[in-house]
């Protein structure tokens, strides 16, 4: 295996909101993830006003999309200007609340209540706090996720999601040898080991 190359590599916080304020945010697709429309059905499975959670969020539309179908959408994000360009972006009116059993973190809910985005790391959740999930939209997240806590980022996953929920799951295929990442190569085998 030729991805130790990418192993060691940490992305801090700060680094990701440096990004957001330098504008440098080609992850960011304006016009929405073609595999989304591809594989809603087996998102959906038939079900409809489910709880989707978008982890490592950023201003994806998909979540515009996923409320607008009638679904509940919960996302997380460190980056509080990436939160408030989503909702300014798609001209909806939200409030902003602290979230009690998080320190520092905020949570903002569009006013007609089905879009919720916590402001805070990932790693700072339970389902304590965001309850479960019905469906996952894991695109840019664990491709996202430094490669030493990927391991950590799969069992939180894992606690916050249903029985009989789906996970979509979006990964890039290259020669990690060929670029630091992030995104970072995950390979199939690898997915397989952290969430079964
Ligand atoms: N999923 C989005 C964004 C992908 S880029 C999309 O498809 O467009 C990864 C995002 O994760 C960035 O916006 C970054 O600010 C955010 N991020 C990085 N580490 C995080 C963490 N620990 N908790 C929450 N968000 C994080």
């Amino acid at each position: 295996s030729n991805i130790g190359s990418q192993k060691e590599r940490v992305v801090t916080e700060e680094e990701w909101l440096q990004k957001w304020e330098m504008g440098n945010i080609g992850f960011h697709k304006e016009q929405g993830h073609p595999l989304l429309q591809k594989y809603l059905d087996v998102l959906l499975n038939g079900r409809s006003g489910l709880r989707i959670f978008f982890p490592l969020c950023g201003k994806a539309v998909e979540m515009k999309w996923l409320a607008d179908m009638g679904h509940s959408v919960v996302g997380v994000e460190v980056s509080e200007q990436a939160v408030k360009e989503f909702f300014s972006e798609h001209s909806l009116p939200y409030c902003e609340e602290p979230v009690p059993e998080i320190s520092g973190a905020k949570m903002f809910q569009s006013t007609s209540g089905n879009i919720s985005l916590y402001c805070c790391s990932i790693y700072d959740l339970s389902s304590s706090v965001v309850g479960k999930f019905d469906g996952v939209w894991d695109r840019g997240a664990l491709v996202a996720v430094n490669p030493r806590d990927r391991q950590r980022y799969a069992s939180l996953m894992i606690s916050l999601v249903e029985k009989n929920s789906s996970y979509l799951l979006v990964t890039v295929s290259y020669d990690p040898n060929k670029h630091k990442g992030p995104p970072f190569y995950v390979p199939e085998s690898e997915i397989k080991s952290l969430f079964g």
